[in-house]
């Protein structure tokens, strides 16, 4: 009896373990919830007064009319870059909060990644001569439709080049796409400061920024990579990095061509 009975207060013992276990799982998920809610809440609530802080300050840098004096136009110019900057921060929250969520999809539409990708690589072009920098891109045709969501490979592909421009002092910044048997592969490589060894498997995590190093010195938030690794997981695709301390860093992505989303075609008929 006296077995049974210990037996029994065992079993009991490892109910209420186990459902001590549950409720601590169920509350931490619903932190999780909540947190993600508020991330999203507070974004929201940031991109309203900046959009109406922006508009302003570029109506006035705008307006040919009435040349401002270049000190004051100096000002705002830096105001505006700012506010930019507080923007792309803002809306990286937001695209975290949506994927945490579960709510983000890729949505997939048949895309000239190759013209695309190029395209996108003008955009960084001033930034990198301003910086002494030489941009090469080599993006040819792709012999097979690729398709992506555009929005987010955008992100994916400006993210990785400005993070070479912003880490390279001498050099060139290199950006190629390749059609490969199952993958579209993407490279942005540097001759920058590079990444050490024990840093590498870290780069993508939320909010990590390599310490100690140049790199330190540059504007940045730790958010650029792990954004980068979401959407590139959430086009089934995967991303690595390779680099040599002092010699640079080549940044890898690698998505699947994948196939048109039938919504998606529906909403972009017209892919850019
Ligand atoms: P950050 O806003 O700090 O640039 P990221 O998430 O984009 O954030 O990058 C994380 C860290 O990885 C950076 O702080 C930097 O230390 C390192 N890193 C990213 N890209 C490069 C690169 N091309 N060359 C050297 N270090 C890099």
């Amino acid at each position: 009896l006296e077995l049974v009975a210990g037996q029994f207060v065992g079993a009991l013992g490892n109910a209420r373990a186990f459902e001590a276990e549950r409720r601590r799982s169920e509350s931490l998920a619903e932190l999780d919830r909540a947190k993600t809610a508020f991330f999203s809440d507070v974004s929201h609530e940031l991109r309203t007064p900046l959009t109406l802080l922006l508009g302003p300050i570029s109506d006035v840098l705008a307006d040919t009319a009435e040349p401002l004096p270049a000190g004051t136009r100096d000002q705002l110019t830096l105001a505006m870059r700012n506010g930019q900057r507080l923007q792309r921060l803002v809306n990286d929250l937001m695209d975290f909060a949506s994927i945490e969520a579960g709510r983000a999809n890729a949505v997939r539409v048949e895309t000239d990644v190759a013209a695309f990708t190029a395209e996108l690589a003008g955009v960084l072009r001033a930034a990198a001569e301003r910086a002494g920098l030489r941009l090469a891109v080599d993006c040819p045709p792709l012999s097979r439709p690729a398709h992506v969501d555009p929005r987010m490979w955008e992100k994916i592909v400006l993210n990785l080049l400005s993070n070479a421009v912003k880490y390279t002092f001498v050099g060139t910044i290199s950006v190629a796409l390749r059609g490969q048997d199952d993958a579209v592969v993407l490279t942005v490589s540097d001759t920058g400061i590079g990444i050490p060894a024990d840093e590498l498997p870290l780069v993508f995590d939320r909010f990590h920024r390599v310490p100690g190093s140049l790199g330190r010195h540059r504007e940045g938030t730790g958010i650029g990579l792990a954004l980068v690794r979401e959407l590139v997981g959430l086009h089934g695709g995967s991303v690595s990095v390779a680099s040599e301390p002092g010699a640079g860093s080549t940044f890898t992505v690698s998505v699947p061509y994948g196939s048109p989303d039938a919504e998606g075609d529906a909403e972009h008929p017209a892919a850019p």
